[in-house]
C-alpha cells in the first residue's frame, strides 16, 4: 500500500510561521496561557482584563490586544462559556464491535462483572454483584503486554533494574543472580526472577540480533529505542515491544496481545493532537505522548515512524504512517500509568469514580471498590487527576480522551463558576480571590497520570481544590464520595 501523507497544520494557526517575536503566534499565546493557568489556576476564571495584563506582562514584546486575546482563546475552546460551542473528537473514536472480541480475560470478570454497551458512552463495565466500599473488583491482572518501563532504560541497559518488569534489584545479591542465572550471557542486563527471564522472549533478538532475524532488525531497535526515549514517545516505543513479541514468538500468547490491541476503542494521534490547545511540556495533552516539544509534531512522527518500519520491515505493508498513527492514538487513548490492561480498558470515566487502583511492582493491577457499588450499577474510574479543579480536569478529559464530562461533580462545580461569573459581570463583586498560595501549583509539570496513582493508591476521599465562592468565605475542601454515582450523561 502507498504511504499517504496528510500535512495538516495544529488547530487552525495559520499564523504559526510568523515568529518574529514581536506578533505571537496562536500557538505561543496558548502554550502560554495553558501554562499560566497551571501554574496559577486561580486564574482560569479572573475577567478577561486581569488575564490580558498577566499575560502582557510576561510577554511585553508581544502585540496583543485584550480583544484578540479573547478572541483567540475563544477559537481554541480555552475560554468557552457556552458548553454547545466547545468541539470534541469522542464522534471519532472507532469502537470496534463487541462480538469480535475474544474475551480470553473472562477469568478477570468472573460472574462478578460484565462488559456491555451503554447508551451514550460506548462500551462500559458494570458490576453483577453488590460490592462493599473496599472490596477486590478485579485481582491481579497481568497488562495485555509487559511494557518496560521506558524511563527505566538506563537502569535496565546497566543492569541495575530488571529488563523485563523495570524493578529495582538493588536489593537482589550477586550472589543469588549467578547462581540462578539470572543474568544475560552478552550484555549487562538481569531479570529479577526466573519468570521475568524465561518470559522476556524479545531481549535477545532485539539487543543481540542473534542469526540476522529477518523480522526484526536489532541495530535499528537501538535507535528506535533511543529516539522514543530522547523524545518521551511511550506510545510508540509500547507498539515497538507488542510487535516484537507479536513477531517474534508464534506462540499463542503473542497472537493475543495483538487480537486484545486490535479490539480497543482508537482514534488518530493526529486528532488527539488537532484538539490539543497548547503544545509544550506541562500543557494538556499529557506529556508522554512525545509530541510537546514541537507545535507541529508531524515531522517527529514520520521519524519516528520510519524508524518502526526500519526495525520491523516485514511491517511495511500492514502498518502505513497512517495506521501508525492510529496505534499510536490507541495506545494513549487506553493506556493507565503506560500500560494497557484488557477488562479496565472498557472502564468509563467519571470524576468521582466508585473505584480506584493499585499497581504492584511487577506492574500487575488490582481494582477496590472506593464505595458501596451496587448490583447492575456501572463502574468508573478517573481518567484525569480529581485534585485538579473542574475547567482543567474538562479541559484534560477533553484533549485526551475527546469528550466533555458532564458527571455530577463536573455539573455542580460548573453551575457554581457560572453563578459567580454572572454576579462578577452583574458587578455585584469586584475582586476575584484567587487560591492561597499553599494551594497554588507552581511546579505542576509532571505528567497527571503518576500523581493519580499514588493519589488512588493513599486516598479514600479527595482533598478538592476549588477556588474560592467569591464573598461566600467558605472554602470546601473536602468531599466524600458517599453518594452514589449515577450514569454521566443523563440526556
Ligand atoms: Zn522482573
Ligand atoms: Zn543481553
Ligand atoms: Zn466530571
Amino acid at each position: 500500500m502507498p504511504m499517504r501523507i496528510k500535512v495538516l497544520s495544529l488547530n487552525d494557526s495559520e499564523d504559526l510561521q510568523s515568529q518574529d517575536g514581536s506578533r505571537p503566534t496562536t500557538q505561543m499565546v496558548c502554550d502560554d496561557v495553558v501554562l499560566l493557568w497551571k501554574e496559577e489556576p486561580g486564574l482560569e476564571y479572573c475577567h478577561m482584563g486581569e488575564l490580558f495584563e498577566r499575560v502582557s506582562q510576561r510577554h511585553p514584546e508581544w502585540e496583543l490586544t485584550k480583544e484578540g486575546l479573547e478572541e483567540l482563546l475563544a477559537d481554541q475552546n480555552l475560554r468557552v462559556f457556552n458548553e454547545e460551542d466547545i468541539d470534541v473528537y469522542g464522534e471519532e473514536i472507532e469502537t470496534p464491535s463487541l462480538d469480535s472480541i475474544r474475551l480470553d480475560d473472562k477469568n478477570a470478570l468472573g460472574n462478578q462483572l460484565e462488559i456491555k454497551d451503554t447508551p451514550h458512552m460506548g462500551r462500559g463495565l458494570f458490576s453483577l454483584k453488590d460490592f462493599n466500599a473496599g472490596d477486590l473488583l478485579i485481582k491481579d491482572l497481568e497488562p495485555i503486554c509487559l511494557i518496560p518501563p521506558m524511563e527505566k532504560l538506563t537502569l535496565m541497559q546497566n543492569g541495575k533494574a530488571c529488563s523485563l518488569c523495570g524493578q529495582s534489584i538493588a536489593n537482589i545479591n550477586s550472589h543469588f543472580i549467578v547462581i540462578n542465572g539470572l543474568d544475560c550471557n552478552d550484555c549487562q542486563a538481569v531479570w529479577c526472577s526466573k519468570k521475568c527471564k524465561l518470559k522476556d522472549i524479545i531481549h535477545a533478538p532485539l539487543t543481540h540480533n542473534k542469526g540476522k532475524n529477518k523480522l526484526v532488525n536489532g541495530g535499528n531497535w537501538r535507535k528506535f529505542e533511543k529516539f522514543c526515549s530522547d523524545n518521551v514517545f511511550v506510545a510508540a516505543y509500547s507498539l515497538g515491544i507488542m510487535f516484537s513479541k507479536y513477531l517474534l514468538t508464534k506462540s499463542k500468547e503473542a497472537q493475543t496481545i495483538k487480537k486484545k490491541f486490535d479490539s480497543l476503542a482508537f482514534v488518530s494521534q493526529r486528532t488527539r493532537a488537532q484538539y490539543s490547545d497548547s503544545s509544550n511540556i506541562g500543557g494538556t495533552l499529557d506529556a508522554s505522548d512525545g509530541v510537546n516539544t514541537t507545535a507541529d509534531p508531524e515531522p517527529k512522527w514520520k521519524e519516528g515512524y520510519q524508524l518502526f518500519i526500519d526495525t520491523f520491515p516485514s511491517l511495511k505493508e500492514e502498518v502505513d504512517y497512517e495506521r501508525f498513527l492510529e496505534y499510536i492514538g490507541r495506545f494513549n487513548l487506553n493506556a493507565i500509568a503506560e500500560q494497557l490492561y484488557y477488562i479496565p480498558s472498557f472502564i468509563n470515566h467519571n470524576c468521582e469514580p466508585n473505584v480506584r487502583f493499585e499497581k504492584d511492582s511487577r506492574l500487575h493491577i488490582n481494582f477496590y471498590a472506593r464505595k458501596d457499588i451496587k448490583k447492575g450499577e456501572q463502574i468508573f474510574m478517573t481518567y484525569c487527576n480529581p485534585l485538579h479543579e473542574v475547567n482543567l480536569r474538562r479541559r484534560e478529559l477533553r484533549v485526551n480522551y475527546g469528550f466533555l464530562c458532564f458527571c455530577d461533580r463536573c455539573r455542580k462545580e460548573v453551575k457554581t463558576i457560572k453563578r459567580t461569573n454572572k454576579a462578577v459581570a452583574e458587578n455585584k463583586l469586584h475582586v476575584v480571590e484567587r487560591l492561597p498560595d499553599s494551594h497554588r501549583r507552581k511546579s505542576s509539570l509532571r505528567s497527571k497520570r503518576p500523581d493519580l496513582e499514588e493519589l488512588m493508591r493513599n486516598g479514600k476521599e479527595f482533598e478538592l481544590e476549588i477556588p474560592d465562592v467569591i464573598g461566600s468565605g467558605k472554602r470546601r475542601t473536602s468531599v466524600r464520595f458517599d453518594t452514589t454515582v449515577s450514569l454521566a450523561f443523563e440526556e
